[in-house]
């Protein structure tokens, strides 16, 4: 029987380990309660082995591992409580754990940096491979010097650059959706849609991550990051081969073709931030006096930035990434709006309302709004809505990415060179933002966000509507920026 993998956690008393990291590994084994893998946590804080025991057991059991296996993996797990940045401490850890490993940075970003200039004096074990998370790098030159340093301690095959978006099922379904129907392949291209919008809109406010946000910004929290990473895997060119290789180097293909709107960032771009206002039965304060915020950071809970993927297939058409927080609508959705048809029969009545397909990111669900006629009048057309609802989730996006991460496969990882393009993509407009050359717009915590964001200037010279139809739903998903 093959060797378990070692799964190292630094940072292991952390937020993330405890609020995403456990429990993905728990609905992981949920699934696949074979698997053979071993947890060791390490971390500077006062944290016993007890209770890390119990942490992990809690996690597991909550996410629904058989009995055996949280008894197998909470019976090998251990704690080690140090400073990861003392050279010896990290020596030694590493030097007592068996390959093959992984080593997973749940460490604040600075910390991870450091420990990986440390990696690179260490002898590792045979085909470690390194797990890292956002932010990767606060710019592009950033981003460049963190891959070079960690291509220094192992080879890119064995570096996993975590977006968890790529985990959520409805994201991976953009492959099926795509690609395994004569319907929806053929109309993938600016000759039938007129514009995309990528929406992550979440009712949550700041609540009580001002000591990362603040510093982020919803620009670099969401766009940055997780939503270009949805557009890659949008618009690619079709794989011919489902590995990590295929299509990985399709979608940084989309993102080397990707520009701001007009190539401006003060056109392409919006920026808001919540007043005080109330959202369902909550009162939520200004988000400037929210605790830890820093007022003159003028950080941004709300971004929108307009793009063109500039090739063949898609030039001419305006993908419009947008997230924000403490929202009214729970708009978490990616929303294709089609072109009218070529030629109508003269004496139909139009509705005047576009074709469109929905598909919800959270929950999972496909919905398409076509013009038809339908009842009354058969020469009057009216809009009928074919939904299908996607099935449960088999595991938690971070039990996709981990299980990929254990398994050597860097599907569900960003590679190097397209972290450095996200970052090239909105550098401009981070530029335009610090040199305040894009008004920071209030809007009230609660409200559908400040007006006017539905006009993109310069689309085909004119000023034209991009209005975005939201959905209801009747409850948020938790925050997973
Ligand atoms: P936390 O600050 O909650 O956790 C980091 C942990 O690392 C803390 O327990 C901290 O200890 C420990 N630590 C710091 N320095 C050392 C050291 N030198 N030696 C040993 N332990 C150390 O951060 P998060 O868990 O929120 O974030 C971790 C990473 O994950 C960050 O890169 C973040 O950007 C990323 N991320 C987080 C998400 C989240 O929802 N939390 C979501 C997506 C990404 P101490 O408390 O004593 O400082």
């Amino acid at each position: 029987m093959a060797e378990p993998t070692t799964l190292l956690i630094l940072g292991a008393s952390g937020d993330l380990t405890r609020r995403l990291l456990l429990p993905g590994l728990g609905s992981l084994l949920a699934v696949e309660g074979d698997r053979r893998v071993r947890v060791v946590g390490a971390d500077r804080s006062e944290m016993g082995e007890d209770d890390w025991r119990a942490r992990v057991r809690e996690a597991l059991e909550e996410a629904g591992a058989a009995p055996a296996t949280v008894d197998a993996l909470v019976g090998s797990t251990r704690y080690v409580r140090g400073d990861v940045l003392d050279p010896e401490t990290l020596r030694e850890l590493v030097g007592s754990l068996a390959a093959p490993l992984v080593v997973y940075f749940a460490l604040p970003p600075a910390v991870t940096v450091q420990v990986c200039a440390l990696l690179e004096h260490l002898e590792l074990p045979e085909d470690t491979r390194l797990a890292l998370e956002k932010p990767f790098g606060h710019d592009g030159e950033t981003a460049a010097a963190l891959n070079a340093q960690l291509q220094r301690v192992v080879p890119e095959e064995r570096i996993h650059r975590v977006d968890h978006f790529l985990g959520i099922h409805s994201v991976l379904n953009l492959i099926g959706l795509r690609f395994s129907n004569r319907l929806l392949e053929p109309v993938w291209s600016n000759r039938h849609i007129e514009r995309v919008h990528i929406t992550y809109d979440e009712s949550l406010a700041l609540e009580g991550r001002a000591g990362y946000y603040d510093k982020a910004g919803a620009l670099v929290d969401m766009i940055q990051s997780h939503l270009l990473q949805v557009l890659a895997l949008f618009a690619m060119e079709a794989p011919r081969v489902l590995d990590a290789e295929e299509v990985r180097s399709l979608k940084a293909q989309v993102l080397r073709a990707t520009e701001l709107w007009g190539r401006d960032p003060v056109t392409a771009s919006r920026r808001g931030r919540y007043t005080a206002g109330r959202v369902g039965d909550r009162d939520i304060p200004d988000y400037v006096d929210e605790e830890g915020v820093d007022p003159s950071l003028d950080t941004e809970t709300l971004a929108q930035v307009v793009v063109e993927v500039r090739n063949s297939r898609w030039s001419g058409v305006p993908f419009i990434l947008r997230s924000g927080k403490a929202l009214r609508e729970v708009d978490k959705q990616i929303e294709v709006v089609f072109q009218p048809p070529r030629l109508q029969p003269k004496g139909l009545h139009d509705t005047g309302l576009p074709d469109r397909l929905l598909l919800e990111l959270r929950p999972g669900a496909v919905t398409f709004d076509l013009s038809m006629n339908a009842e009354g009048d058969p020469f009057e057309l009216e809009q009928k809505h074919l939904h299908a609802e996607l099935g449960k989730p088999r595991m938690t996006p971070y039990g996709e990415v981990l299980g990929s991460i254990l398994d050597g496969d860097q599907l569900l990882s960003i590679r190097g060179d397209m972290a450095e393009e996200c970052w090239r993509i909105v550098a401009p407009v981070l530029e335009a933002w610090r040199e305040n050359r894009v008004p920071l717009e209030p809007y009230p915590a609660g409200s559908a966000g400040p007006e006017g964001w539905d006009v993109i200037p310069g689309l085909d010279g004119e000023p034209q509507s991009v209005s975005r139809h939201s959905q209801d739903h009747p409850d948020d998903s938790p925050d997973d920026s």
